[in-house]
């Protein structure tokens, strides 16, 4: 097996596109690694990104804040600006492993390998983010939920890699959550979850709303008839119950030892109403 870490991002485009075989991009290598020493992949190649400077930086941009492929969770985590425009997103990659994991571990690893479970997906939908992909033929935007096609498969294409993930700009009285439900308290994959990112009025009106599950179909998803219920309305009980009747009627989980179609569908409403409420008074909403 070739192992490669270019410094550049065009030098590992040039490696990609030279190179014929399986390629796998190595980031934090917390899913990589783990594969490969369970025999499931085997790489001809592995791209190792971790010496790209710029793939280390989380930006200001014009359009918003741009987190670079080989940011850690961990690194995510004390970034200030980062946590105060997107306390959901950042939660959502503080939830993944462990220390040890998020001291290693990237969002853009999470997203590239697309478990229905993966933590930081439903956040990311749910901020309207979009993941800057590099190739053979120039530079692409795609929108993170169209990134994840089904469990372990994703919609780049051959020489791709993403560069980074791009969030956009924040509204006052705007704010995000992110929760999960695992048996245990850590070092568990999400039984379900649910994000949810708001902006409200000053009279505490929602004005723009977002919400994403995970573990409940094959990819995240988005769930429109929950953030209509938001739309135009205060967080009152009657909005709580409608996004909560919305969130488990998107459900089309599976049935496993984690949790039957049932419990998890019941729960998806639970947890998009708790997140609502956490967002909401993030944002400035008076209960
Ligand atoms: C003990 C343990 C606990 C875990 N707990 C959780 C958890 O609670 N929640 C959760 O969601 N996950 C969990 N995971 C899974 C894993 O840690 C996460 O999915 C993590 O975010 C993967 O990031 P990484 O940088 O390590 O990815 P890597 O392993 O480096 O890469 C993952 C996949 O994405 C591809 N890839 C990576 N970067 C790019 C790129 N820039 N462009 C294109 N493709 C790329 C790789 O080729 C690979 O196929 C856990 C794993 C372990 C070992």
């Amino acid at each position: 097996m070739r192992y490669e870490a270019p410094q550049t991002t065009p030098e590992a485009v040039a490696l990609l596109a030279g190179t014929k075989g399986k390629v796998h991009i190595l980031a934090g290598g917390t899913d990589l690694i783990v594969r490969m020493k369970g025999g499931f992949v085997e790489p001809d190649m592995v791209l190792d990104i971790k010496r790209i400077k710029a793939m280390h930086l989380i930006r200001k941009t014009k359009s918003g804040l741009s987190i670079g492929a080989a940011v850690t969770c961990g690194e995510m985590g004390v970034h200030k600006a980062l946590k105060k425009a997107w306390p959901g997103v950042v939660e959502s990659a503080n939830l993944i492993g462990s220390d040890q994991i998020q001291g290693r571990c990237t969002i853009t690893g999470n997203l590239c390998n697309a478990s229905p479970a993966a933590d930081s997906i439903p956040a990311l939908i749910a901020a309207d983010a979009r993941a800057l992909i590099a190739g053979p033929k120039g530079e692409r935007l795609l929108d993170v939920g169209s990134l994840p096609t089904g469990p372990g498969k994703n919609a780049l294409k051959k020489g791709e890699l993403v560069v980074s993930i791009e969030l956009p700009p924040r509204d006052a009285r705007s704010a995000d959550a992110y929760l999960r439900f695992t048996p245990r308290t850590e070092m568990d994959i999400a039984v379900v979850s649910a994000a949810v990112n708001l902006t409200i009025d000053r009279q505490g009106v929602i004005t723009a709303a977002r919400v994403a599950l995970g573990a409940v179909a094959p990819t995240a998803i988005r769930v429109p008839a929950a953030e209509k219920a938001l739309l135009g309305n205060k967080l009152d009980a009657a909005t709580l119950a409608a996004v909560g009747e919305a969130c488990s009627a998107a459900c089309k989980p599976i049935d496993d030892k984690r949790g039957t179609v049932e419990y998890r569908t019941r729960v998806a409403g639970v947890l998009a109403k708790r997140a609502a409420q956490a967002a909401w008074m993030r944002a400035g909403g008076k209960p």
